[in-house]
């Protein structure tokens, strides 16, 4: 791991101008409970949760309500209490558009705690998998915005040699992890401890973008009051897309993570400050993840700051709570204007992975002009922070020949739209390369449907071919006893009857015969 005077740089990459000035200059605050809270099943990467509510149901505050399914899966809890008024489909923030399960909650106000889940102050008592019980019992993902759950990633197994926590939110607007580090930090050092506890690990990096002083500094005081030395403090430049987990560990160890591979591949975890500010609350105080820090920015909301909302609050209530849309708000975006996606409406609730609210004005986005010819300067491969070829996978996803999309490490795309911005004949690329990755999912899902109901015929031939071997078999046995007249008179009418039967048989269905070869 570098020493602060050490650092290394990824390749490509943009200087953006920040715009998070917009949303810091207010105080953090928190959004009233809403009458209503729409908990989606899927708001995490892995299998949806299954609801284990059903309408009419009272449930308390921090109350699970939907249990995970599968190993990358995580629970949902009622971020207040209050009655199950539905269990079914609802639009949710996606870039889909589509609607998926939902369990709705009309809170009755009282905000009566579940308590369910007891503080582990004397975590160092436990070991890992119990620490990451509690982690994934809670519901805790990933912050940042990917919404990975959180046990999973502990649970890397050795030869890891540094936790990161990544505050290096480079996406211009969005101020959330700047507000947590600046307001958080001893809650922020507490976590980075149980993390370190649960990887087993000594050295825990906190990496913070040069142009955030106020959150070293928290940072540096808070860690001042614990002394631990495992955990240290560095300040990267600011440079965009430097928050991605890759570039990180570039930047800061000056190792690659391999091409198709992981972090800890290489001996690292990244996780988001606001994950381990969660973690944190699940370990010391039992409080599952029902809350969380967004921003609310752009010229379109009246006063941009940074909020803590409730899961599943309605976004309309949240712009209200900022004191709703100015006549510019033109645009409503969940994530930064660089790697966020439009929503369809405002309400929709916020889940687990919405760090920002950004309300833009047509001047807050880029006007595209019409997309020209590409002229192959090759602007957009030295942009790329992930070292692709972006006007080779553009062609061939034009040319839709994604076995070679794929050898071109399509995956290893982190949709930052560095190459968009850099190409001079105005191709939205990034979007070419969603369209390419959605392309190749269904491809799959096609071929694996297409593979099940082929292995369902052959399996279904397969049987009908062994019942007629066993019946050809039989019937021979029988004639064998009628010719060598092994069966007594009575047998032997009976044998003469069946034999008759089964011509008549398939004389009448000749299809049905040839149908099932
Ligand atoms: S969007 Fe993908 S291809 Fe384009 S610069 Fe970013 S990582 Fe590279
Ligand atoms: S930047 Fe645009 S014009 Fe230049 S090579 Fe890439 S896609 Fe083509």
């Amino acid at each position: 791991m570098a020493e602060q005077s050490r650092l290394w740089r990824f390749h490509g990459g943009l200087g953006l101008p920040a715009h998070k000035s917009i949303s810091t200059s207010e105080p953090l605050s928190t959004v009233r409970l809403p009458g209503v809270l729409t908990h989606p099943l899927s708001q995490h990467i892995g299998s949806p949760s299954e609801a284990i509510v059903t309408p009419g149901d009272y449930v308390k505050k921090g109350q699970p309500i939907a249990r995970a399914t599968g190993y990358i899966g995580s629970p949902v809890h009622a971020a207040s209490s209050g009655t199950v008024v539905e269990v079914g489909l609802h639009p949710v923030p996606h870039p889909s558009g589509l609607s998926a399960d939902c369990i709705v909650i009309r809170t009755d106000g009282r905000d009566d705690a579940y308590g369910g889940y007891d503080p582990l102050v004397n975590y160092r008592t436990l070991n890992a998998p119990a620490l990451r019980a509690r982690v994934r019992e809670c519901g805790i993902v990933g912050l940042g915005g990917a919404a990975f759950p959180t046990s999973v990633k502990l649970n890397t197994g050795a030869g890891l040699k540094s936790l990161i926590l990544n505050g290096a939110e480079c996406e211009p607007f969005i101020s959330c992890d700047d507000v947590l580090m600046r307001h958080k930090a001893e809650e922020i050092v507490a976590g980075a401890q149980i993390m370190l506890h649960a990887l087993e690990i000594k050295h825990c990096c906190i990496a913070i973008e040069e142009d955030k002083p106020e959150s070293h500094e928290s940072l540096l005081e808070a860690l001042s009051v614990v002394g631990d030395k495992r955990i240290e403090v560095v300040r990267v430049p600011a440079l965009y897309p430097e928050g991605g987990e890759r570039q990180l560990i570039q930047v800061l160890t000056g190792n690659e993570v391999p091409a198709g591979g992981i972090p800890a591949d290489i001996g690292y975890l990244c996780q988001n400050v606001g994950t381990a500010v969660a973690v944190a609350r699940a370990v010391l105080r039992g409080e599952p993840l029902i809350s969380r820090i967004v921003t609310v920015t752009g010229a379109g909301v009246v006063q941009p700051r940074n909020v803590e909302v409730r899961l599943g609050t309605p976004i309309a209530h949240v712009i209200e709570a900022c004191g709703g849309y100015t006549d510019v708000a033109r645009h409503l975006i969940m994530g930064g204007g660089m790697m966020g996606f439009p929503l369809q409406g405002d309400q929709l609730p916020v889940i687990k992975a919405t760090n920002c609210l950004l309300v833009a004005s047509e001047e807050d986005i880029r006007p595209r002009s019409p997309a020209l010819p590409c002229i192959r300067c090759g602007d957009c491969a030295t942009v790329c922070p992930a070292q692709l070829l972006p006007q080779q996978l553009y062609w061939h996803t034009r040319g839709e020949d994604y076995e070679q999309v794929e050898n071109l490490n399509l995956y290893d795309c982190i949709e930052c739209g560095c190459c968009d911005l850099a190409c001079p004949s105005h191709i939205p690329l990034t979007q070419y390369f969603r369209y390419a990755k959605a392309e190749i999912w269904s491809q799959r899902r096609e071929r694996q449907r297409s593979d099940a109901a082929r292995h369902r015929f052959e399996a279904r031939n397969a049987r009908i071919e062994s019942e007629r071997s066993e019946r050809a078999r039989r019937l021979a046995e029988k004639t064998k006893m009628l010719q060598t007249g092994a069966a007594d008179p009575a047998t032997k009418q009976a044998l003469i009857d069946e034999v008759m039967k089964r011509v008549v048989e398939k004389k009448d269905s000749p299809s049905k015969e040839t149908g099932d070869q």
